[in-house]
């Protein structure tokens, strides 16, 4: 007993010397509860989004599931948007209401359940929200049956020969595969899992703040109270004034994974990441693809190299039409006021169109996607009734800690944040969920926060760009490994891609990177895992990776430090020169 007396006293003893020292700044909440970021220093490249208005902007509807009867939606949606559930009655008040079940909710909830907190999910379409449902996941799911398209018919480089018209793309069996997988991971995010081990309750419905501290849903009678609210709604796809293209049916992320056959012409408004990872699965299935662009190149934002080369590929592959004015869309033969068709009998649109070097030019297609940018959710949630700042582009106002301008109430994930990106969305929430329980001022641009454009090849960043890096007035220094001269990557019939590698100018220390090629998501992590931990070129060049792996690129990349780079220096060269002399002064074999 007296042992079990003096252990627990030790434990008190310890706790309050480390919350003292965690007070004091001598160790990070990391060091108590497993880091979120270690690096401290703001490395994130910054987005600009000019500010936008109160009024809710232009968006695609929610659309459910399609085709309706198929198995797997109706499996995937009893789970994450059970349509004849009863909401339970509320608790008289909550410790914590969630607004939005996507990512960014549900690891609120998560998180806040650690913590031993009470919380609340409401969600008014699909629990899992974009990834799950319409964004990355199905996807991957049929970017993954693209690839195995592509690799079939380029298959006679590796010798294997295919009967030319003999590979046939089975659509609707690829869309079913996304549907069946998407199903398999639906309980995962679903009400009842949700309910039964992160949440006190879960409540399907609109919901919207009606005062300090309660929120109303719709249906329901009773409102919610809490005693914090966060706010994590996600966005929408926007539906920009491109004349025409409100008044036609088209398609957006929300039903294009319901497509059931493949329409033989497409046309994509958009050449951002979402625009062209989809433009080339559905080249790639065999569809014809145009791409209009209205700036000058694709993926402004991302390293030049980068999306030159992708360019190239694309450019292959589609036509993409760059600095192009879209003066009108017509849509004919089809019902102009159902949604978007997903099979035959297709309508016919006409997309009018001025090109870069001023021609008319009219294309006809089956089915336009429209994928010019997404739009935060802020509108129609209350935020003016409890006073929390808020614009229809940058989306919630937050602080550095994910704090509204209302104390109790904090935001993150694609509502809140230019990040719009799954994995940006979970650390978010889980930073969020620590600043609002522990009263911790943990810092939104410290999350450091790679990404990746899933085309072929794949292009993934973290850190600062080089152009980001010459206006700040960092001076820098690139090193860069091409795969075609990696061993591993020429017996993969790898013809193109780099890993590129910044590091502040005379020292080692990584900066930026970019990787353009097989598995670029994947390889990213090493370098962010750098990043964030301190660990620079020379520690990186002089970790053995297996031979041969693509991932030597980066072990290579980072050599060029001892090379050409830091290392490099006549006093080390000296240095070098000395101990040769003095062995060879010893004679052989002395020790
Ligand atoms: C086609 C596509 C592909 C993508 N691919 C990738 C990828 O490969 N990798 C990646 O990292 N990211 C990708 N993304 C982005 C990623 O999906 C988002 O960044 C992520 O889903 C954001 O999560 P969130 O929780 O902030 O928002 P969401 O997922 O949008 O969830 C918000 C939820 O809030 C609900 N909601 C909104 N308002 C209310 C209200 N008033 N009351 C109740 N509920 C409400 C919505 O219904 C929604 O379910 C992709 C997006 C798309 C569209």
């Amino acid at each position: 007993m007296s042992d079990l007396m003096n252990s627990e006293s030790s434990v008190e003893a310890d706790a309050l010397q480390k919350l003292n020292d965690l007070k004091a700044g001598k160790i990070t909440i990391g060091d108590i509860m497993g880091p979120l970021y270690v690096n401290t220093v703001e490395m994130n490249p910054v987005i600009n989004i000019p500010p936008g208005q109160k009024s809710q902007p232009f968006v695609a509807a929610n659309v459910d599931y399609g085709p309706a009867e198929c198995e797997y939606n109706i499996s995937a949606e009893a789970y994450v948007g059970p349509k004849d559930r009863q909401n339970p009655v509320p608790k008289e008040r909550y410790d914590l209401v969630v607004i939005g079940a996507g990512v960014a909710g549900l690891l609120s909830v998560i998180c806040a359940k650690a913590l031993g907190k009470k919380a609340a999910l409401i969600e008014r379409h699909y629990m899992g929200g974009d990834c799950l449902n319409v964004g990355c996941f199905p996807s991957k799911a049929i970017i993954r049956c693209a690839r195995a398209v592509h690799e079939v018919r380029t298959a006679a480089e590796f010798g294997v020969i295919i009967p030319e018209g003999e590979v046939k793309v089975d659509f609707p069996a690829i869309m079913r595969r996304m549907r069946m997988l998407r199903a398999s991971i639906a309980p995962h995010d679903g009400v009842e899992r949700y309910g039964r081990d992160f949440c006190e309750d879960v409540f399907q419905g609109n919901a919207r703040f009606i005062g300090p501290d309660s929120v109303a849903v719709d249906g329901m009678d009773a409102p919610i109270f809490f005693d914090y609210a966060m706010v994590a709604t996600g966005a929408s796809a926007a539906v920009p004034p491109i004349p025409g293209l409100r008044s036609v049916p088209h398609l957006t992320n929300n039903d294009f994974f319901n497509l059931e056959e493949l329409p033989p012409r497409m046309c994509l408004i958009g050449a951002g990441p979402i625009g062209i990872e989809l433009a080339q699965t559905m080249a790639r299935f065999g569809s014809q693809v145009t791409i209009f662009e209205i700036c000058p190149q694709l993926l402004p934002r991302e390293d030049p190299d980068a999306a030159a080369l992708l360019k190239e590929e694309l450019e292959s592959e589609m036509d993409i039409q760059y600095s192009v004015k879209i003066n009108n869309i017509e849509y004919v033969g089809g019902d102009p006021t159902a949604g978007a068709p997903t099979k035959a009998p297709w309508g016919c649109y006409k997309v009018f169109v001025t090109l870069a070097d001023g021609t008319d030019k009219v294309y006809e297609c089956e089915a336009i996607l429209n994928a010019t940018g997404r739009v935060p959710n802020v509108c129609g949630v209350g935020l003016d009734t409890v006073g929390v700042e808020f614009d229809n582009r940058c989306g919630v106002h937050v602080d550095d800690h994910f704090q509204t301008c209302v104390p109790n109430i904090y935001s993150c994930g694609d509502c809140a944040s230019p990040f719009k990106f799954t994995h940006a969305a979970d650390w978010q929430a889980r930073t969020a969920i620590r600043n609002m329980f522990l009263g911790l001022k943990e810092k939104q641009q410290n999350i450091l926060t790679p990404w990746c454009t899933y085309t072929e090849p794949e292009i993934a960043h973290v850190g600062l760009y080089e152009k980001e890096m010459d206006d700040r007035g960092i001076a820098y220094v690139t090193y860069k490994r091409d795969l075609k001269d990696v061993d591993r990557c020429k017996c993969e019939g790898v013809k193109a891609g780099f890993v590129k590698i910044s590091a502040a100018e005379g020292t080692d220390v990584i900066l930026g990177a970019t990787i353009v090629g097989p598995s670029a998501g994947d390889m990213i992590s090493e370098i962010t895992i750098c990043m964030q931990n301190g660990i620079g070129l020379s520690k990186l060049a002089g970790t053995i990776h297996p031979y041969p792996t693509s991932a030597e690129a980066i072990r290579q990349c980072a050599a060029q430090f001892w090379q050409r780079g830091g290392m490099a220096t006549p006093v080390n060269k000296r240095v070098t020169e000395m101990l040769l002399e003095e062995r060879a002064a010893a004679g052989p074999g002395s020790n």
